[in-house]
């Protein structure tokens, strides 16, 4: 505990440091400097011998310690000066004042503690010392002023490294006071040497004059500081060396985060996905710096762009981003502002690649602009997926906006993202105005039947989590109030981890559909009606099973009521001759949905008994189910009424038969008269039996002429009973075909010379070789010749033409200018016994059965005949045999 007198200028602020002085111990005497009255007052209280004086003053400390000094003296009481702040100047000052110390105000508890302490220690000390001159008090004071004010600490040490004299700011660093320290040697605080060392290193400065090192030393806390240590040494008269340390902890501290700092930011640069550079503010953005990156993000090497030794930045950028560049910059600088921006460069090896650069301008103390800094950064791959976030989004719109149904997206709070063009139609919303608005509002529904509220699935989605399948019976409100008749389904929208993250709802207008609906229901119903009342048997298979009869067909099968067949299995029904063609036909009708053609089909009524039925059927849709309408009928009664048909006619055929039989042998009988009377009725003509007057020449001529007609007629009739039951043989040969009708032709020339009609024969075809049966071709010949000159009137003409029709078919016609056939006889000329003019007054002879013999005869060759003919203009009969016949 001291004394001490507070000495303090009116305004400072003195309560706290006589507050703090008195919780350190001290008694404190305060006096107002302004009050200092005359010399005596304060001599008097000097008498209270006071420890120490502390000045707090700003102003005017001299004329203060002078007017003090003069009242006190030399080296009564010491004196501790707080001041505000110093200037060079007052450090001038200071130091020629004979001060026991000087502290800056604010002061720590610890700073004024330590130099209280060395205060009054000190002038003990200096009383010891015991002083020779004034002179010498005077150094010894300026020497204490010095080295309290200096910064650094200060230790003055003997050659044997014992501590002297300290000053204040040491005795603050390693945490000792001055006393202890006093007691100290250096190798008590020294941490890397240990006392020989020192003394080497005391040895190495008397040498040199001076060193300047690095060490550790301990505090009295325990803790180690890093200090540098300048040491002096002057002359051997001052017996010791003068060190003044410099706490360097922070200092080595901020040089370590320095090194650390450029470490991590080289690293940092050399690590970043782009470049950091330094440019000028030029149109080639020439490059000053540029870091490591550079090669991967451009493809050129650093030294190839910086001072534009190969090629400039801007040879880099995209063309059309240059001005815009430029520009932006200009704007950017001209408001002091930060560019950012993402443009397109073109590497070495002409990919293009997305950047985005961030950058300010540089400027020097003038605010003149000297370069650009910043950072560009490859942003290809963001680019690229924002590209394909874009087009998947393009994507989804697209799709959504052309579904032919509508369609709302919602958040997870069912309010409205989306909606397509469907979708604004039937609520009557735009989307503009539905973003963000509930569901409820934008898409409200009723029930159609009760016309009450129903939740939107939407809610019942966003709840479970799971899709909604479609309701029926719901009625949409439409902004404008109308009443829409949907069909709708919501299903869950899920983000990658599986959360929901919207919902889609699907809905559809069904006014149609439900017209459609009705319309087919109305339409079945017809149907059914329809079915119901058809006098034809008609019954459904579906899966091959009865599902529906109507009650003609259960009449047909014998069942009381449907109940009895449904369900049955349709071919159990049938006889089992039918079946394997029952089930083919049910294939062919249900999976290939093929209607399958009329069949007899034996079928069993529900007693046993079998029926024959005409079935037919085609594939319909029934219920849902591919099946099959088939329509049958009982034929039982018309078969046997075919069969007794049949019967008939095998009868019939059976009398025919014998009637030709009749007439074939009764021909026979007839020839053998015949030719008596034409042989004998020749003999008489020529005179053989002696002359017969002109009479009986005529009488015997027309007994002979009709005898021959007789004959013709009797072979006539032969020839077609042969015909007819196949007793004809033909007798295939080999010749010339042209040569034949040559001959025919011959023949027939005589006779159409004696009627006056002209006779030709045209072919292109010197030689032909047919086979065939050489007698009945000369036969349909003659017979075709025959009919045209004896239907062509005097003067006529007729032509027999020769040649092929195609490669393997002879054609042969006659063409006469006679007297033609109506239409409705040429269907009928070629059937037995036919005549155009048929009554017995007929102007032309002939049996009717010419053209049906050649007829057959024709066919038998496998060739065909038939005619073209103008009434009144002439006829033209046509013949084929084929070539290749064997
Ligand atoms: P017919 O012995 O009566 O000639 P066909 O069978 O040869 O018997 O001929 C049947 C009928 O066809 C003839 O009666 C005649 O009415 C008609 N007819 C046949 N050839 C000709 C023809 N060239 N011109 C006109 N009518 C013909």
């Amino acid at each position: 505990m001291s004394k001490i007198l507070l000495l303090f200028e009116e305004n400072s602020d003195i309560v706290e440091l006589s507050e703090r002085l008195y919780s350190m111990g001290h008694e404190v005497s305060e006096l107002n400097i302004g009050s200092f009255g005359s010399r005596d007052y304060l001599k008097s209280l000097y008498k209270i011998n006071y420890d120490l004086i502390i000045l707090r003053v700003d102003a005017d400390f001299e004329k203060v310690y002078e007017k003090l000094k003069s009242v006190t003296g030399l080296c009564v009481i010491p004196i501790l000066l707080i001041i505000s702040g110093s200037n060079k100047q007052q450090v001038i000052k200071l130091a020629s004042l004979s001060l026991s110390g000087c502290l800056v105000w604010p002061v720590s508890d610890e700073q004024l503690m330590t130099s209280i302490q060395f205060s009054i220690s000190k002038e003990e000390k200096q009383n010891d010392l015991c002083l020779k001159t004034e002179e010498d008090i005077r150094y010894a004071q300026r020497y204490r002023t010095i080295i309290e004010m200096s910064v650094d600490g200060f230790l003055y040490i003997d050659t044997e490294g014992r501590i002297l004299d300290v000053n204040g700011k040491y005795c603050q660093m390693s945490g000792y006071s001055y006393n202890e320290l006093l007691e100290m040697d250096l190798s008590d605080l020294e941490v890397c040497m240990n006392k020989k060392q020192i003394i080497y290193q005391i040895d190495k400065t008397i040498k040199t004059g001076k060193d300047l090192f690095e060490t550790y030393h301990h505090t009295k806390d325990g803790k180690i500081i890093n200090v540098e240590i300048s040491a002096i040494y002057t002359s051997k008269e001052s017996h010791g060396i003068f060190c003044f340390i410099r706490n360097i902890s922070d200092r080595v501290k901020l040089e370590n985060d320095l090194r650390e700092s450029e470490r991590s930011k080289s690293v940092l640069l050399s690590n970043l996905p782009g470049i950091a550079y330094r440019c000028d503010l030029n149109r080639d953005w020439t490059m000053r710096f540029i870091s490591q990156g550079c090669f991967e993000l451009t493809g050129y090497q650093s030294e190839d762009l910086l001072d534009n030794h190969k090629l400039s930045f801007n040879d880099l950028i995209e063309p059309e981003y240059r001005d815009y560049l430029w520009e932006k910059w200009q704007r950017i600088l001209a408001n002091g502002e930060v560019f950012r921006d993402e443009y397109r460069i073109r590497t070495a090896s002409g990919e293009i690649k997305w950047v985005w650069e961030q950058g300010k301008g540089v400027a020097d103390e003038q605010g003149n602009m000297i370069a650009l800094e910043g950072f560009i950064t490859d942003i290809t791959q963001r680019k690229i997926m924002e590209q394909r976030v874009k087009e998947s989004e393009e994507l989804f719109r697209t799709t959504l906006y052309s579904i032919g149904d509508g369609v709302i997206t919602t958040d997870t709070a069912g309010c409205l993202e989306k909606m397509n063009i469907i979708a604004e139609e039937l609520t009557g919303w735009s989307e503009t105005e539905a973003k963000g608005k509930s569901l409820e509002e934008v898409f409200p529904i009723i029930n159609e039947d009760s016309r009450k509220e129903v939740e939107i699935p939407v809610r019942k989605v966003l709840r479970e989590g799971q899709i909604v399948g479609l309701a029926n019976h719901t009625l949409l409100i439409s902004r404008n109030g109308n009443e829409i008749p949907i069909a709708d389904s919501g299903s869950p929208i899920k983000n990658a981890n599986g959360d929901i993250s919207g919902v889609v709802l699907v809905f559809r207008d069904q006014t149609e559909e439900r017209e459609a609906q009705k319309a087919l229901m109305e339409s079945e119903a017809r149907f059914r009606l329809l079915v119901e009342h058809a006098p034809e048997a008609i019954f459904v298979q579906t899966d091959g099973t009865f599902a529906y009869l109507n009650p003609e067909a259960l009449k047909l099968f014998g069942a009381e009521s449907l109940d009895q067949l449904k369900g049955a299995p349709v071919v159990e029904h049938f006889h089992p001759d039918s079946r394997a063609q029952v089930k083919e036909r049910i294939t062919i009708l249900n999976t290939k949905k093929q209607a399958v053609p009329m069949v007899e089909e034996l079928c069993l009524r529900m007693d046993g008994n079998s029926f024959v039925a005409e079935v037919s059927a085609v594939p319909i849709n029934y219920e849902g189910k591919d099946g099959a309408l088939v329509f049958f009928r009982d034929i039982t009664e018309r078969k046997r009424a075919e069969e007794e048909i049949l019967k008939a006619k095998m009868v019939s055929d059976n009398a025919n038969r014998s009637k030709a039989e009749f007439l074939a042998n009764t021909s026979h009988e007839l020839k053998t008269p015949l030719s008596s009377i034409i042989g004998f009725s020749d003999m008489l003509l020529d005179g053989v039996s002696g002359d017969l007057n002109e009479q009986q020449v005529r009488h015997v001529k027309t007994i002979y002429q009709n005898g021959n007609l007789l004959l013709n007629l009797i072979n006539n009739i032969l020839d077609m009973s042969q015909i007819e039951f196949c007793e004809m043989e033909l007798k295939f040969t080999k010749f010339d075909i042209i040569r034949t009708v040559h001959d025919v032709y011959s023949m027939m020339f005589i006779l159409s010379e004696r009627k006056g009609v002209s006779l030709e024969l045209r072919s292109d075809m010197d030689y032909l070789d047919v086979i065939a049966d050489r007698t009945k071709i000369k036969e349909i010949l003659y017979n075709l010749i025959d009919n045209a000159l004896k239907f062509t009137p005097k003067g006529g003409s007729v032509h027999i033409n020769i040649g092929l029709r195609n490669e393997n078919t002879l054609q042969i016609s006659v063409v006469d200018s006679g007297i033609g056939i109506l239409e409705e006889d040429i269907k009928r000329i070629f059937d037995p016994f036919y005549q155009v003019d048929g009554s017995s007054t007929r102007k032309y002879r002939g049996s009717g059965l010419g053209l049906a013999i050649i007829k057959k005869f024709v066919k038998i060759h496998g060739g065909s005949i038939w005619v073209k003919s103008i009434k009144e203009e002439g006829s033209e009969f046509f013949f084929t045999i084929p070539l290749n016949k064997s």
